[in-house]
């Protein structure tokens, strides 16, 4: 048995930044992260798999202003350390212009309205006409109606992020001794005796701390220990389509009331600004990890199949609203068919579009686990995080990947109160990450 102060088990964006964090700025000496892949962040933290963008939520209308409050917090964090560690870490960010536009009567006051609420969180955040629009992003007043109102939130601090490698440079900056990194090194059991037992394919380790950051299959390894048995998980994949550059920027479209995921929108790839991407779509599936078809039992082993699961699925889904999005968004995916209905969204942002233009991107999108309650029949749109007894299951959908340096840096100080709680003294140096990651930044 191989025996360490913590395991973090998962080396995507949320277990790299832990690591990093523990490694750099708490006195606990031997840390193992496990990783069933053979390289780090390249599930949901992969560049392909999500829509590369550090959410603020300045422009995200899906999100409250509390929500906002607390992902600009967490999101400063990781802007500040990719801001410092640009030179040492070339190519993992890049920043682009970016907007939400707001189009006819009800969106233009609408977004009006959020620009007062939301100016003082955001004082770098103006507002744009339809000319200024124009200048920025030429394509998206092209062959717009000119009788119908636009406006735009408009910022020029579009962080865009390759979480997949950054993933890598947090391990990267952790290096030290007693940091160990397995990777092809899959977890399939922990057991928990006076410490926590991990089976792995690669031996047995023991911990007397665990924190658990493996996506939807967190909650799968918090069953058998009798965490979060009230919950389920609904898999939503998310798809995406290119077209030639067509925009300078990121730009987002107002959300629809009531639905739980953003509206899809177009940006620059991170590694490629010749290259736009639309989307992400979404679409429920039936599986822990995208293209893992050895994950449908894992997802049914994980939600359990009773009437209790059946129950809450048809309580989200029995919504005039929400069903035709869910139904429009299976036949995405879907050749031909699919571009037609995906044009229609994408012309939302850019009108002149052409079919011709778009192209399915293969294999890209990944998959937001959205936690559902089988207790309350409801549906959580954010990231979850179960506490147990000296181990903690982190379940992370967009916007999980903003906020891992701000998770880390919450999850550090919850473990240092699970060694305070055994008698022993470790420290997490707080002072020195808030001094080095948080400061005042206005956006
Ligand atoms: C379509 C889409 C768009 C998104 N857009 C954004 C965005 O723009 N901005 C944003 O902030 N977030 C976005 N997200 C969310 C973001 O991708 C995730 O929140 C983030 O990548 C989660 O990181 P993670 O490390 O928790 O999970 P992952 O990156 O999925 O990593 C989990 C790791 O655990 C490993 N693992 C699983 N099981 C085991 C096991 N048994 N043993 C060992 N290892 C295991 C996996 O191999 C994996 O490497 C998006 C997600 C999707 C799907």
């Amino acid at each position: 048995v191989k025996s360490f102060d913590i395991i973090i088990v998962g080396g995507g964006v949320s277990g790299t930044a832990l690591l990093y964090v523990l490694s750099r700025f708490s006195s606990i000496k031997n840390i193992a992260l496990l990783e069933k892949h053979a390289s780090l962040g390249s599930v949901n933290s992969k560049a392909t798999q999500n829509s590369q963008t550090l959410h603020f939520g300045d422009i995200e209308t899906n999100y409250t202003l509390e929500k906002s409050v607390k992902v600009k917090k967490y999101a400063d964090i990781l802007k500040n350390y990719l801001d410092e560690n640009e030179e040492k870490h070339k190519g993992i960010f890049k920043v682009y212009p970016k907007m939400v536009i707001a189009v006819g009567h009800a969106e233009v006051e609408e977004l009006s309205h959020r620009y007062e609420e939301f100016k003082k969180l955001f004082p770098r955040l103006k507002r744009l006409d339809r000319d200024a629009i124009a200048d920025i992003e030429p394509s998206v007043i092209a062959g717009r109606d000119p009788g119908i109102p636009i406006l735009a939130l408009y910022s020029d601090e579009g962080y865009t992020v390759d979480y997949g490698r950054l993933s890598k440079a947090f391990a990267k900056d952790a290096e030290r001794d007693g940091i160990h990194v397995l990777e092809n090194t899959k977890v399939s059991a922990i057991h928990r005796d006076n410490e926590y037992y991990v089976y792995t394919n690669n031996g047995l380790f023991k911990a007397p701390v665990v924190i658990v950051t493996a996506g939807a299959h967190s909650l799968m390894m918090a069953h058998p220990l009798g965490y979060g048995k009230e919950y389920g998980i609904l898999s939503v994949a998310g798809s995406f389509y290119h077209t030639p550059k067509i925009l300078n920027g990121k730009v987002y479209t107002m959300q629809k009331k009531k639905l739980p995921f953003a509206a899809v929108h177009g940006d620059p790839e991170v590694h490629d600004a010749h290259i736009t991407r639309f989307g992400p779509t979404a679409k429920p599936i039936f599986m822990l990890e995208r293209y893992q078809y050895g994950s449908v039992w894992e997802y049914f082993k994980t939600l359990g199949i009773g009437w209790k699961q059946i129950a809450t699925i048809a309580k989200i889904t029995n919504d005039s609203i929400i069903f035709p999005y869910i139904l429009k968004n299976f036949f995405y995916d879907w050749p031909i068919i699919g571009k037609r209905l995906f044009l229609k969204e994408a012309r939302k942002v850019v009108p002149s579009l052409k079919a011709g233009q778009l192209r399915y991107a293969k294999r890209y999108g990944g998959n937001r686990p959205q936690i559902i309650n089988l207790d309350k029949k409801t549906m959580d749109t954010g990231e979850a995080k179960i506490i147990g007894d000296n181990i903690i299951f982190n379940i992370t959908p967009s916007p999980g990947a903003s906020t891992c340096l701000g998770n880390a840096y919450e999850e550090a100080q919850m473990i240092m109160g699970f060694f305070a709680a055994m008698g022993r003294r470790e420290i997490f140096y707080r002072e020195k990450f808030e001094k080095a990651y948080i400061k005042n930044h206005d956006r």
